[in-house]
């Protein structure tokens, strides 16, 4: 672990590093931002947004909270996100998760957790939401990867709820909102492989928010 003053050396060397042979790269960076993804992923500081989507600085916005969770009253989130698709017109939101996630783990016990029982409440949500299928999970580690996956994926739904992402996918297409997990233990992502088309038409039943009658 590098001691506080190596993070100044390290920022040195890591500025140094760009503008080699690349005098102009800091110069471009802060001339514009205009980034296609926006990357909603777990505050874990063993899931780095840029390193593990192999991305420079100026391509990916990133918003990390405990857990990953897209709630419609947490000001932060929605704000991002309509930053992002109303200003930034991001072509894709991705929520990533992660096995081993310790939010996940952490709703997945039924008892008092103080200030993190109204954020975990939505991880509960999810697990409540899919009781069947996750009860039907005879071992713990299967049912805790599982609730990892239907997390990321009811996020995802969230997400798709928002009149600003309504909006933009029926005025031009765009955003297409992803889930995916991240596994640490081999470093590869996995797409959960959504059907956007399909959530938007469900969500659109309940929660339309476009001045038309249908999105398709
Ligand atoms: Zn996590």
């Amino acid at each position: 672990m590098p001691s506080y003053e190596q993070l100044f050396e390290n920022n040195r060397r890591w500025a140094a590093e760009k503008t080699k042979g690349d005098p102009q790269y800091f110069e471009r960076l802060s001339a514009e931002h205009n980034p296609d993804y926006l990357y909603i992923g777990c505050s874990d500081s063993r899931v780095p947004a840029n390193e593990i989507m192999g991305v420079e600085p100026g391509e990916v916005f990133v918003h990390r909270n405990v857990a990953n969770l897209v709630n419609n009253v947490d000001l932060n989130v929605m704000a991002v996100i309509n930053y992002a698709v109303r200003y930034l017109s991001v072509k894709h939101i991705i929520v990533c998760g992660h096995y081993g996630c310790q939010g996940v783990r952490a709703a997945m016990q039924p008892r008092d957790l103080g200030i993190l029982n109204p954020w975990l409440r939505n991880v509960r949500d999810v697990y409540r939401l899919h009781k069947a299928e996750l009860d039907a999970l005879a071992d713990q580690e299967a049912r805790y990867a599982r609730l990892v996956e239907l997390n990321v994926t009811e996020q995802c739904i969230s997400i798709i709820k928002t009149a600003a992402v309504q909006r933009s996918y029926v005025n031009g297409g765009f955003p297409t909102v992803h889930g995916w997990v991240f596994d640490m233990r081999t470093g590869h992502l996995k797409d959960l492989q959504l059907d956007f088309p399909q959530l938007l038409r469900g969500v659109q039943e309940v929660y339309n928010l476009t001045d038309k009658d249908t999105i398709f």
